[in-house]
């Protein structure tokens, strides 16, 4: 699948990765030891590059100027949905309840699946 666009981007420094893996790899091998001071320090919204003092205060900007949420996952750690329909869906596919009927997933992938090929054929006109 060449056309594949979904990519995954550093919350820290804005590099982008084509799977969680390799997200998660990069965070672990370049942010694990700034973990601690993460707080303290000064972050970057990487869209309009302001400062924020916080995570917490970037969050609030990121949802509030550019739609963005960075939520995490209460699940598994390492997934931060960018908005609340990412998040959604991948607590549908990935922690939803059994008797969750098949069916309204496979019919979620379908959904977004044709959104991805109708965006696509944008992109190429
Ligand atoms: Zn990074
Ligand atoms: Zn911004
Ligand atoms: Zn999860």
């Amino acid at each position: 699948n060449t056309h594949n666009k979904v990519k995954f981007d550093c919350d820290i420094c804005g590099e982008s990765y084509k799977t969680v893996k390799g997200l998660e790899t990069h965070k672990k091998n370049k942010h694990t030891e700034n973990r601690r001071t993460e707080n303290k320090a000064h972050i970057n919204c990487p869209i309009c590059c302001k400062v924020y003092v916080n995570k917490l205060a970037l969050q609030r900007h990121m949802t509030a100027a550019h739609k963005i949420i960075n939520k995490q996952c209460d699940y598994c750690t390492d997934f931060v949905a960018k908005s609340q329909e990412e998040y959604d869906f991948h607590i549908l596919k990935y922690h939803s309840q059994p008797q969750t009927s098949k069916t309204a997933i496979n019919d979620l992938i379908m959904e977004t699946v044709e959104e991805l090929d109708e965006a696509i054929e944008d992109d190429e006109q």
